[in-house]
């Protein structure tokens, strides 16, 4: 190991998140460096190559609004940018703030410890660097560690598997046999372009999702020309709106609206495009009978959209809360559907036996495979930061305290783990928002913590145990007194004994922000925040 580095503060990550913490810091005067295990910039948007890959926010809100002149000077060339244009953003971000010669690069942070009489932490990479810092923190991304689906068989598959979140750029799909795996927000993009290349995509669903079209299209040359007055007046709304959008629900309660003129509105939102159709009354999510209304018009455009009916039988969803699972964006899917190479298997209706060496058998036939996709997600909210060995006071590990179960203060701190913020963490609106509006509330919240900090003289902040379980039972009631907890989803972690954490905070953007505003105009309550003990003996001495 060489000798350890002394920074402020190292940032793990250089996505959306890692790249404007580094911004920050630096513009607060604080010495930080970013370590990334990806070979460039962009974190989701580096990994995630795959076919049909894009945003389903609106690139003009899905991006930094942190400088009026990034904003100005960028153009987005369709309404929900691919992800190639998404990766150049953010380049041209590192490149336009010179963030690049404070990123280490092909760099996993493998562990991470506290010292608690220095008041600071020993980080440690892959590469044997060490770095002695003040404050980590965990830009890791909450959809960014893949989970690997247990399939069983796949060992013995002879072809190439590709992972939409490691996507190969050489992978060539045409004219080949695909087997796909995963209809979520990702594999419901995948199948759409697939299909076009494959000579036969066989695609392997669990549990059906309702997508709705995305209405995806150029935008005009001179839309920037219209929209740079009214941006930051847009900003602001989102900042304060429940989902950190431009635009929030169409006021009513669907239960309550004439049923010629709830088909009609049904009707326009599904036309908005994508979050849309979730957007039409403002009680989809809270009341159940409303949203069956909104639901039952999703499942008939379902059977409107695909021809065979076998095939939408298969793919409507039943049992949950439209919106309680991810809304997907579909493009093309449900035209896939319609291809006569494209063919559905419901795995609870026909589950799949095992993989050979060129095909996957279920209990019912057998499908040929060259070439084998999963689009199976992530280890939601937790699984990045559980996969470093973190090492808090009296040497607690957050790897086995969150195996029962994550929890935070606000999402951003956690309890026996000084120093420490976690961006977008579990507790925090993160993935159930505009993400980057989340990112920049949280960057912006840290890097005050960390001036008050320092102007305080009291280098360690530690949330109360208290206060985080406070937090946390808030964020379980908010939870449940909407429709989300109704669905088995990947926003759901689990204690030991079975109970559910619903992980990302459903309160709203707004109402959120305005919380960690008050807590730290109140003095970071919740928070302790003191000397070191290296201090105190110094204090003693004197
Ligand atoms: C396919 C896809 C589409 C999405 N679309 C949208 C959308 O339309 N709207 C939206 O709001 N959100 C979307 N999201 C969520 C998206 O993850 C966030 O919007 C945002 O990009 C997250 O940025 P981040 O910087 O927090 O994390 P990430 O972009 O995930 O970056 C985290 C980085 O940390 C690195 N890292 C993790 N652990 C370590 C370690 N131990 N050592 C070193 N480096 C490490 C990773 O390699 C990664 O590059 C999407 C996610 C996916 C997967």
């Amino acid at each position: 190991m060489s000798e350890a580095r002394t920074l402020d503060a190292l940032i793990v990550g250089a996505g959306f998140a890692g790249l404007y913490m580094l911004h920050k810091l630096r513009q607060d005067g604080f010495t930080a460096q970013v370590v990334e295990k990806g070979s460039g910039v962009g974190g989701t948007w580096f990994w995630n190559r795959y076919p049909g890959a894009r945003c389903d926010i609106p690139s003009i809100e899905y991006s930094y609004s942190f400088d009026a002149e990034l904003e100005a000077e960028w153009r987005w060339s369709e309404r929900y940018a691919a992800q190639p244009e998404i990766l150049r953003y953010l380049e041209h971000v590192a490149e336009r703030f010179d963030l690049m010669r404070d990123i280490a690069l092909e760099t996993l942070v493998t562990s991470a410890r506290w010292d608690e009489g220095k008041g600071r932490w020993l980080v440690e990479t892959d590469g044997g660097d060490a770095f002695d810092v003040q404050f980590p923190i965990l830009a890791t991304g909450a959809l960014s560690e893949p989970k690997q689906p247990d399939i069983p068989g796949l060992e013995n598959f002879e072809g190439q598997v590709l992972h939409s979140a490691m996507w190969d750029d050489g992978a060539d799909l045409a004219g080949k046999n695909v087997c796909h795996f995963g209809t979520g927000s990702t594999g419901i993009q995948v199948v759409g372009e697939v299909a076009k290349a494959a000579k036969q995509l066989t695609v392997f669903q669990r549990t059906p999702n309702f997508a709705v079209p995305g209405g995806n299209h150029p935008l005009p040359g001179d839309y920037l020309e219209d929209l740079l007055p009214r941006y930051p007046e847009l900003r602001e709304r989102a900042r304060t709106s429940p989902l950190g959008w431009f635009h929030g629900a169409w006021e009513g309660s669907a239960k309550a609206d004439d049923p010629d003129a709830r088909e009609e509105r049904l009707e326009k939102a599904w036309k908005a495009g994508t979050t849309g159709l979730l957007q039409a009354y403002e009680d989809l999510l809270f009341d159940e009978e409303s949203n069956s209304y909104a639901a039952d018009f999703a499942r008939r455009k379902i059977a409107e959209l695909v021809d065979d009916p076998e095939k939408a039988r298969k793919l409507t969803p039943h049992g949950y809360p439209m919106g309680s699972r991810r809304l997907c964006t579909e493009v093309d899917f449900y035209e896939a559907m319609n291809r006569d190479n494209v063919a559905l298997v419901d795995v609870r209706e026909e589950p799949v036996v095992t993989v050979t060496a060129h095909s996957v058998k279920t209990d019912k036939g057998e499908y040929p495979a060259d070439v084998i996709i999963l689009a199976t997600g992530f280890d939601a909210c937790v699984g990045a930061i559980k996969a470093i060995d973190i090492r808090g006071r009296d040497g607690r590990s957050i790897r086995d305290e969150w195996d029962n179960g994550p929890r935070a203060y606000l999402g951003l701190a956690v309890e026996g783990f000084p120093n420490m913020f976690t961006i977008t963490g579990p507790g925090s609106p993160s993935v159930l928002s505009n993400v980057v509006v989340s990112i920049e509330q949280h960057v912006e919240w840290v890097a005050r913590c960390m001036v008050d900090m320092r102007d305080a003289g009291q280098p360690v902040i530690e949330a109360t145990a208290e206060a985080e379980t406070a937090w946390m039972e808030h964020a379980h009631e908010v939870a449940h007194s909407t429709l989300f907890p109704r669905a088995n989803s990947w926003y759901q972690g689990h204690t030991k004994d079975g109970r559910q954490v619903f992980m990302p905070y459903v309160g709203g953007v707004g109402a959120y922000r305005a919380k960690c505003e008050e807590i730290a105009a109140n003095g970071y309550e919740g928070f302790v925040l003191r000397g070191t003990d290296e201090m105190q003996q110094k204090d003693a001495v004197a």
